[in-house]
């Protein structure tokens, strides 16, 4: 087994239990892509088992802080048992569930989906990669399943010095699928689709709108990256008279409108439009277009915290035109998913846009990621969903 030494004082995040090791806390040694290494501190005590990734700034993350821990296949078994188990007490309102997140369930890099019959997963670090196929048949063992679809193309695999992987990693078919949310049906990709063909995250946020949408008698609406209509099906099912959705990525909508259809909704109720979301708000603005509720939820503007400043501007502008594009008693559900951007600084962004737009806006309720995207008390970069209710308070 080889060691990775600490610098003196480095030892400070592992032995608070977070998972990660920069390259700049490394004093020495080093070991192949997702081999178990042993960290020591400085003076050689130890702190954690963890997979090297000598390509990535992440050089270790660790998979157990016990000296006593195996890492062998029994131990994947029995982290992905307990990241299933959890789930199966969260009572989730779909058949698809995020079955493994990453980090907050000990499996640093993998993610893994399960849309009714069919699992998707992501190795996205040298780590699991290297038990990949320890933890395929374990996932299929553990769930009693048989098709486990490889969605390994996210941007973390460059920065491992991974190649792209996608295919089906066990048993195999169509990869179109339909997945059952909140009553509701829609129809995915897990081939083509962004991620790993949903945002499962947005779930109970969906439900929200749907429910707020009923409630206040909503009747226009405006969904704004509309990706393959998650909200629009929703708003419709609420009973929305007339829903616009606007994304730039036509596929998107194509399945977006096959998903209205899907659910025996009626299309007349429907505007697509692909486009540019920040140029078609200027539009509306210009032409005095008014919506009954307005849904941002745009792709993530700041990675990290490097970046917040500008995706800072970018959020403000959106949001500045979502309010002013608000008739009074409208609601604003406005999100950002960037981890770079915390819970305060998005309502000080959501603040200062409705006061530059003149608009008296109420914060009605706060909203986060789905739980089965669990956070963590040891990993803060865990936390990335973040939204807002908002409401133009009706003139007098
Ligand atoms: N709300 C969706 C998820 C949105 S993902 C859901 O609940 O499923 C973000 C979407 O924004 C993607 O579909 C992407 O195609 C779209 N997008 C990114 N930049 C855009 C832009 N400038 N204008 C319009 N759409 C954009």
């Amino acid at each position: 087994m080889k060691t990775i030494r600490l610098k003196p004082g480095k030892e400070r995040s592992l032995l608070r239990r977070h998972p990660w090791v920069f390259d700049g806390a490394v004093a020495k040694g080093s070991a192949d892509p997702g081999e178990t290494v042993r960290v020591d501190d400085a003076e050689g005590r130890f702190l954690a088992w963890g997979a090297c990734s000598p390509a990535s700034k992440i050089r270790v993350r660790a998979w157990s802080f016990e000296q006593a821990q195996r890492i062998d296949a029994a131990f994947f078994c029995e982290r992905l048992r307990a990241a299933i188990a959890l789930r199966e007490r969260l009572a989730v309102a779909s058949d698809g569930v995020r079955l493994v997140h990453a980090e907050a369930d000990g499996l640093p890099g993998l993610v893994v989906d399960r849309y009714g019959d069919t699992l998707v997963a992501q190795f996205g670090a040298a780590g699991v990669e290297r038990w990949k196929g320890v933890i395929a048949d374990a996932l299929l063992e553990l769930t009693g399943l048989s098709r486990l679809y490889e969605r390994s193309d996210t941007s973390s695999r460059q920065l491992e010095g991974l190649p792209e992987a996608t295919g089906w990693l066990r048993g195999g078919g169509d990869t179109a699928l339909v997945l059952q949310e909140h009553g509701c049906k829609l129809g995915l990709d897990v081939a083509l689709g962004h991620k790993t063909g949903y945002y499962l995250d947005q779930r109970d946020n969906r439900g929200l709108c749907r429910e707020l949408v009923q409630r206040y008698g909503l009747a226009e609406v405006l969904n704004c990256y509309s990706y393959t209509g998650g909200f629009t099906v929703a708003a419709l099912a609420g009973g929305a008279q007339r829903v616009v959705s606007v994304d730039s990525s036509g596929p998107a909508l194509q399945q977006a409108a096959a998903n209205v259809a899907l659910n025996g909704l009626d299309a007349a109720r429907c505007e697509w439009l692909d486009a540019d979301v920040n140029a078609t708000l200027r539009r509306f603005v210009e032409q005095g277009r008014q919506f009954d509720a307005i849904v941002l939820d745009p792709p993530k503007l700041a990675p990290t915290a490097a970046h917040a400043e500008r995706a800072a501007r970018a959020y403000k502008d959106i949001n500045r035109l979502g309010f002013k594009l608000l008739k009074p008693g409208g609601l604003l559900l406005t999100f950002s998913c960037s981890g770079g951007v915390g819970v305060e600084l998005f309502h000080k962004i959501v603040a200062s846009a409705g006061i530059d737009a003149g608009v008296d806006g109420v914060f009605l309720q706060r909203m986060g990621g789905a739980p089965d995207h669990p956070m963590t008390v040891q990993f803060p970069e865990g936390e990335y969903l973040k939204g807002l209710v908002v409401m133009r308070r009706p003139t007098a």
